[in-house]
Order: C-alpha cells, then structure tokens, then sequence
C-alpha cells in the first residue's frame, strides 16, 4: 500500500492510497513529454517558496512533483494545483537542481486534457483552450471573440456582464470591435499543426515506455518509495 498526504502545506490528514491506484509509467511519461528530470527533485520546497498561488493550490508544486514520481496519475491529473499554475517561471528559475518545474505543469495540464480528467465546464482549462482557438484563427488575440468563446464555455451570462466594460474599450480606441487576421496566420496553422503532431507522437513514445516500465519487475518509483 502507498501511503499519501491529502494535503501539502502539512500532514493534516492521510489517506491510505491502494497499490492499484497508482501508475507505475506515469513519472516516465511526464519526463518523456516535459523533458525533465523528475527523479532529481530533492523536495526541498523551493519551489513552493517561490510560488505566489501555492496557498490556492490543492497541493503545492513541491507535492506535486512527489505525487508524480510516487505514481499519482489520476490524484495528480485532476487535482486544480496544475491549473492554479500561471506559467510564471518563478519555481524554475529558482529549482537548485535545474528542474523547469513550469514545464513539468504544462505537460500535466495538457495530460489532464487528453485524458478527459476536465469537464468543459471548467473555468482555467476553458480559457487556454478558448486562448489556442482564438490564435488559431486568427493569429493574434483578439479580447472580444477570447471572451465571448471563454464564456460560452463556462457561463454565457458572463458575456451581458463584461458588455459595458467592453463597449466602453470599443469607444476609446482600446479593443478593436472587429478581429484582424495576422499576416503570418497560414504559417502560424503550420506551426501549431506540427506542435500537435509532436505532442501526439510524444504520446504514443511515452505509452510505449509506460508499457515498458508497467513490464518490469521492479519500477523506478517503487525503489524510491522504499527508501
Ligand atoms: S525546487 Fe526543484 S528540487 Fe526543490 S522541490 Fe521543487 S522541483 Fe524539487
Ligand atoms: S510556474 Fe506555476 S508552480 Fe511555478 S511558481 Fe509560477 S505559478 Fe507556481
């Protein structure tokens, strides 16, 4: 039995996790997909130190990267630290062994969506998602279509409430009523479309290498989890 904190910022509670619930290729996979090394993390917390929305996380960087290599694919893939995670680097530039933590967080959130582990009605998943749609089509931002696509997806009556702020932007020349499309926008589709097909490929490797790992006698996550 795997033994795992329910919480990060300290012991409060403990639940006794079944060998069964964890997933002995899932370190391998998040390392093949973000390219770093999950197994050099000391758990020395800098991360979370360094982190401004650790208090809003279900569980800190610091956990999550325990949670990671111990095997916690779906405690990990739905919890919403991953999508609290603003991207900011302040974790990577920080790590004492180099670990790009921010990268690591990525790789969750986009294996939480492949994995279907977030429902359409979620707030932070809606808006990268409804951000890539807005940039696909158009190659650059544009405030109103992002909203518009943002609130259809979580509350459509969000859209009537942010109308007078928006109308009031439109007047002074602040927010373009109209998109405009980017010039580079058939290269920029090219791009994105390649970014994919690694991503989807990547995917497959990392299955390859969980299947790999699941076959072994005795995986690299349990010899840590023994010391
Ligand atoms: S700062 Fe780096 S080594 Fe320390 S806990 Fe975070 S990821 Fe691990
Ligand atoms: S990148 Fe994410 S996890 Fe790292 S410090 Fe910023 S918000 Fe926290």
């Amino acid at each position: 039995m795997a033994v795992a904190e329910s919480t990060l910022s300290g012991p409060k509670t403990r639940e006794v996790l079944p060998e069964e619930t964890r997933s002995r290729f899932f370190p391998a996979q998040v390392e093949d997909i973000s390219g770093q090394s999950i197994w050099a993390c000391m758990q020395c917390g800098t991360c979370t130190g360094s982190c401004q929305l650790a208090q809003e996380m279900d569980h800190t960087p610091r956990r999550i990267m325990e949670m990671v290599r111990t095997g916690l694919r779906e405690q990990v893939l739905t919890s919403r630290a991953i999508w609290y995670c603003a991207s900011c680097h302040s974790c990577t530039v920080r790590c004492p062994r180099g670990i790009q933590v921010t990268r690591v967080m990525i790789t969750l959130k986009s294996l939480a969506l492949r994995a279907g582990h977030v429902s359409p009605r979620d707030d932070a998943p809606a808006f990268y998602e409804s951000f890539l749609r807005v940039l696909r089509l158009f190659g650059r931002m544009h405030e109103p279509t992002l909203v518009t696509a943002y609130a259809l997806r979580t509350r459509p009556t969000r859209v009537l409430g942010m109308m007078p702020m928006a109308l009031g932007l439109m007047r002074r020349g602040r927010m373009a009523p109209l998109p405009d499309r980017a010039p580079g926008l058939a290269e920029l589709r090219r791009l994105m479309a390649a970014v994919e097909r690694v991503r989807d490929s990547e995917s497959a490797g990392a299955r390859e290498v969980g299947i790999r790992v699941e076959q072994a006698p005795r995986a690299r996550g349990e010899e840590v989890m023994a010391r």
